[in-house]
């Protein structure tokens, strides 16, 4: 740090700007002109930090606030059905739904994410905006504030796992957020094979849902979901008002295999 630009700001204020986990270069930083820009008045406003300019806030403290990171990820939906919020995606990028969808007899003939309400172009418009915004470095960041407090949370209410870096940074979200339960669906069956299943973060469960309507659980990956036609369904959301209820089985790694009732 520069000693003209050092000796301007109190001593625990530097202290605190060098030990901040987000700072990846604070000598840079200091030496430029954003540095000239941070003067906190006293050393208790560096140590209560009351309030942040928005420089500060993006310079040095790298806090976002909700209203950016809804804006960068297009934000989080909330299933009726769920005890929390979920991410979507459009079901039309889906890699392998997109192909089953013209399969007769799989679980993607009738995808309800291509029907009622996701037809409509405004919610289209925000899937797709979040689907870009998987691209955008910020992503992880501002899934982690949206989803952090969170009890419980669902990956993919609609859309699929893109590729094995979407994958990853989700693991890096449910790693940020190590105090929410994260329950991911998915039919990409490829990607799951490039992976150890002991290296998911403890708190997220990935279930590989079978193709077909009443074929049985995969044999490749510990926990899997199943849909039936018959009476051998495990859900008992169809007889709960078609709520989760108290139930938390899609979550729960002690429970090997759910078997959904057919749409
Ligand atoms: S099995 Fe339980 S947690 Fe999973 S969808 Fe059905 S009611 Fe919800």
């Amino acid at each position: 740090m520069c000693d003209s630009v050092a000796g301007s700001i109190p001593q625990v204020a530097v202290s605190l700007w060098r030990t901040s986990p987000h700072c990846p270069d604070w000598k840079g930083i200091a030496c430029g002109p954003r540095a000239q820009a941070f003067k906190l008045g006293s050393v208790e406003s560096a140590v209560k930090t009351p309030k942040l300019d928005r420089l500060q806030a993006i310079g040095y403290y790298r806090i976002m606030n909700k209203k950016e990171a809804k804006q960068i990820t297009g934000g989080l939906s909330k299933p009726s059905k769920m005890p929390g919020p979920a991410h979507n995606l459009p079901a039309v990028a889906c890699k392998t739904g997109a192909k089953l969808v013209n399969v007769p007899g799989s679980v993607c003939a009738g995808c309800y994410a291509l029907k009622g309400r996701y037809r409509f172009s405004n919610v289209q418009q925000a899937l797709q905006r979040r689907l870009a915004a998987l691209e955008d470095p910020r992503w992880v960041e501002a899934m982690t504030t949206l989803i952090s407090g969170q009890d419980w949370f669902r990956w993919h209410d609609s859309g699929d796992i893109q590729s094995l870096k979407h994958l990853e940074n989700i693991f890096e979200v449910c790693k940020r957020t190590s105090k929410t339960r994260h329950w991911m669906p998915t039919r990409e069956a490829q990607f799951l094979k490039q992976l150890d299943p002991a290296t998911i973060p403890t708190n997220l469960i990935i279930r590989m849902s079978s193709h077909m309507i009443d074929s049985g659980p995969v044999k490749f990956w510990p926990w899997t979901s199943t849909v039936t036609s018959g009476s051998s369904r495990t859900c008992p959301a169809p007889d709960q008002g078609n709520q989760c209820g108290d139930c938390r089985a899609c979550w729960d790694r002690s429970t090997a295999n759910v078997c959904y009732g057919k749409h």
